[in-house]
Order: C-alpha cells, then sequence, then structure tokens
C-alpha cells in the first residue's frame, strides 16, 4: 500500500524536483498529521497482513510523525513492512525504536544538499540495525562521479542505483556508465508499454491518499474505492493497466511480463533488488521488457 499524503515540503530544494516546493502552514501540517492518524488507525484494524510505503510528494521522514508512524507499523504483528522514500537526511534515532527487520528505506542521495561522508554515515547507521534498503542518485550525468563513489563505498549486497532523467536520452557513454552501477537501469531508461498488460497495480498494490482515496497506483488518477469505506477490498482485483506506457520504478516493478518482482522480492517496496553488484545487465542480448535468465540466476536471495 502506497500511502501519499498531503504532505508536499521539503528540507531540500533540488531545481530539479517537480514538487516539495511547499511550506505547510501549522495547519496544512495539522491536517497531514490527522491524515495519516487516520490511516494508521486503519491499518492497526486491518484484519489481513499488509505493508505500507511511504511515497511523500516531498520529505517526511524529517517529520517524528512519520517516524514514530514507521515504528509503529513495523510492530504491529500483521504488517510485514513500513518503507519509505526519503533524502536521508533525518536523524535515524527513531530507528531503535522500529523492528528493523521490518522496515524498508529508498534513499536518495543530493551531493548538491549533503556532503557525500554525511549521507554515508547515515548508510551505515541502516547497515548496522539490519534495515533493508537501497540507495541511489538522480541519474545526471553531473553525479556520476559520486554514484561511483558511494558504489565504492557500500558493500556489493546494497544495491545501488541510479534513476533515469528519460527527457535527458543519454548516449551510450552516459548509458554504459551508469550502467555499471545500475545493471538495473536499462529498465528504469525505458518507458514499458504497459497499455492492457497485467500489474499488480489495483490488486494486491494500491495507491492511498490523504483521505483513503484508492488507485490503481500513483500514475492512473481514477478513483476505484476508499479504505475507510466497509466494503472497499471488494474493489481490489485484477484489472489490466490503463496507461500507454509505465515509466516509473514505483509503477513498472509491479508489471508481471517484466519479471521484476522476482528479481526485488521482499526489498521491492524500498527498491532493494536482490542481486549482487558483480551482476550486470547486457543490454546487447537482453533488453527492457524481456528479463535476462540471468537476473534471477545472479539473486543473492
Ligand atoms: S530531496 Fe527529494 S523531495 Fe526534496 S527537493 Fe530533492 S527531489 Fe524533491
Ligand atoms: S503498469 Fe504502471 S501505470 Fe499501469 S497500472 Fe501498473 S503501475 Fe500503474
Amino acid at each position: 500500500m502506497l500511502y501519499r499524503g498531503p504532505l508536499s515540503s521539503c528540507n531540500y530544494g533540488c531545481v530539479y524536483c517537480p514538487f516539495a516546493k511547499h511550506h505547510e502552514s501549522d495547519a496544512e501540517h495539522a491536517h497531514d498529521a490527522a491524515c495519516l492518524e487516520r490511516f494508521l488507525g486503519w491499518a492497526r484494524a486491518w484484519p489481513g497482513e499488509l505493508s505500507v510505503f511511504f511515497t511523500p510528494w516531498g520529505e517526511a521522514l524529517v517529520q517524528p510523525r512519520y517516524q514514530a508512524a514507521l515504528a509503529e507499523l513495523t510492530h504491529l504483528p500483521h504488517v510485514k513492512k513500513a518503507a519509505i522514500q526519503t533524502n536521508l537526511s533525518a536523524g535515524l534515532g527513531f530507528v531503535e525504536q522500529c523492528d528493523a527487520s521490518k522496515l524498508g528505506v529508498w534513499a536518495t542521495y543530493h551531493p548538491e544538499w549533503t556532503t557525500r561522508a554525511r549521507f554515508l554515515s547515515r548508510v551505515q547507521v541502516l547497515l548496522e540495525r539490519g534495515v533493508s534498503f537501497s540507495v541511489g542518485v538522480v541519474g545526471f550525468p553531473k553525479f556520476a562521479d559520486e554514484l561511483d563513489a558511494i558504489r565504492a563505498a557500500l558493500p556489493s549486497h546494497v544495491y545501488v542505483w541510479a534513476n533515469a532523467v528519460k527527457s535527458l536520452g543519454y548516449d551510450a557513454t552516459e548509458r554504459a556508465r551508469f550502467e555499471r552501477v545500475d545493471p538495473l537501469f536499462p529498465y528504469n531508461v525505458a518507458a514499458h508499454d504497459s497499455l492492457g498488460r497485467a500489474c499488480a497495480g489495483g490488486h494486491t498494490v494500491i495507491s492511498v491518499d490523504g483521505e483513503g482515496d484508492v488507485r490503481t497506483c500513483h500514475f492512473i488518477r481514477d478513483v476505484i474505492g476508499n479504505v475507510y469505506a466497509p466494503d472497499f477490498a471488494e474493489a481490489l482485483k485484477p484489472r489490466p493497466c490503463s496507461a500507454a506506457k509505465c515509466g516509473c520504478h514505483i509503477g513498472y516493478v509491479h508489471l508481471e511480463h517484466l519479471g521484476l518482482q522476482a528479481v526485488f522480492g521482499e526489498g521491492i517496496l524500498e527498491r532493494a533488488a536482490r542481486i549482487s553488484h558483480s551482476y550486470m545487465f547486457m543490454p546487447s542480448r537482453s533488453r527492457p521488457g524481456k528479463r535476462s535468465p540471468n537476473a534471477l540466476a545472479s539473486s543473492t536471495r
């Protein structure tokens, strides 16, 4: 369950960020807190298994309420995973309050807003606590050296990704540079044909906003139900994708024909691929949309 409440502020100000330029008023913070608390109340009472992924419009982990939410969710017996997308700028003392085995962190390194040493010091905490996580950068060529550096600094089992900026196009040299670090970069560079294709979106994976409105995913605006309605689960069923393309990792990772659910396994929410750094995607022999047989053979789990 991908939760995205109204919070849309960030302590960084990346020029390439399409959102997070808002500064919440006290009233807006109170509204976001009320939405979150209502959602947590629902999650506590939900009778089945549940995984929650906070995918805010901005940076939520700097807000103590989201740290407390993660801590609580990880301790609920029916919650398998509680994860968050973050710039990892917040202190990580709250991890002590979590069941770290059920915490997931998708951490983006923004070299223009923090130092490598500071970012890696946060990552070290995640490593020491046994948290499942991935790290990466936005795939601008100007960040490639920093990507190489964090790759070199981290154990090989940590998946390090680059998020393609599709408008850049990328020449062969730039692609190869990112693929050296992120063997799944060819999937991310592509906009996958998705119309009519089977996807977990709307069935076992859903997007929920602060009002409880449920959508197939973050990219299809039609509301299919509301979690606070007693019959909401009736809306969940296999449904073919209604969008022409799916180009964002958070979406296409659930497209069945890509086979990426098996590559990410239990780390799918926090983008923690179960591949070793030694595995290299072979774009000349494989292509996005066709899973290389090596992808699973080289899985570390
Ligand atoms: S850290 Fe993330 S949310 Fe914040 S401005 Fe940068 S890209 Fe946007
Ligand atoms: S393929 Fe992408 S756009 Fe289509 S339903 Fe799945 S996540 Fe949504």
